[in-house]
């Protein structure tokens, strides 16, 4: 911010500083404060008999910007079960607890979400013939995963 040389006027911020202080905020670009608040929702799930539901699972994918196909897949596996995707729900054979859901959720998050460059959560998965990268829309980064 530029210094004006006046003379100063008591303890009193010189005329149009706070409007100036607004506008330079307001300048702020908001492109990548979008994700600031970035949260992925606690998962809402139930055992039912011998299955256990996830509720909000539409709910996390899109937070997580992710094919619920693919999460599905990567959760189906480290659970070695197998899941149906119903409505926003899904579905799956055994029962597991909120904390183990929890945790892979926040493991597919480190995995598959999270830039390993700049930490952000503004990525993409690109398959590129048999290999899949972390496309990271913040910093640029091209970063391999594996397959799910
Ligand atoms: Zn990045």
């Amino acid at each position: 911010m530029r210094r004006s040389g006046g003379e100063p006027k008591g303890s009193s911020l010189p005329i149009g500083y706070e409007e100036m202080l607004e506008e330079a905020y307001s300048k702020i670009p908001s492109i990548g404060l979008k994700h600031e608040r970035f949260e992925v929702p606690e998962p809402q799930s139930a055992i039912m008999g011998s299955r256990t539901i996830l509720f909000n699972f539409k709910e996390i994918c899109e937070v997580l910007n992710r094919d619920p196909v693919h999460v599905l897949r990567f959760l189906s596996k480290e659970m070695a079960t197998a899941g149906t995707i119903d409505d926003s729900r899904v579905i799956f054979q055994g029962r597991f607890d909120q904390d183990t859901l929890k945790r892979l959720i926040d493991r597919y998050v480190r995995d598959f979400v999270m830039c390993p460059v700049c930490k952000r959560p503004d990525t993409r998965i690109m398959k590129e013939k048999r290999l899949h990268f972390l496309i990271c829309d913040a910093c640029g980064a091209r970063s391999p995963v594996r397959p799910v």
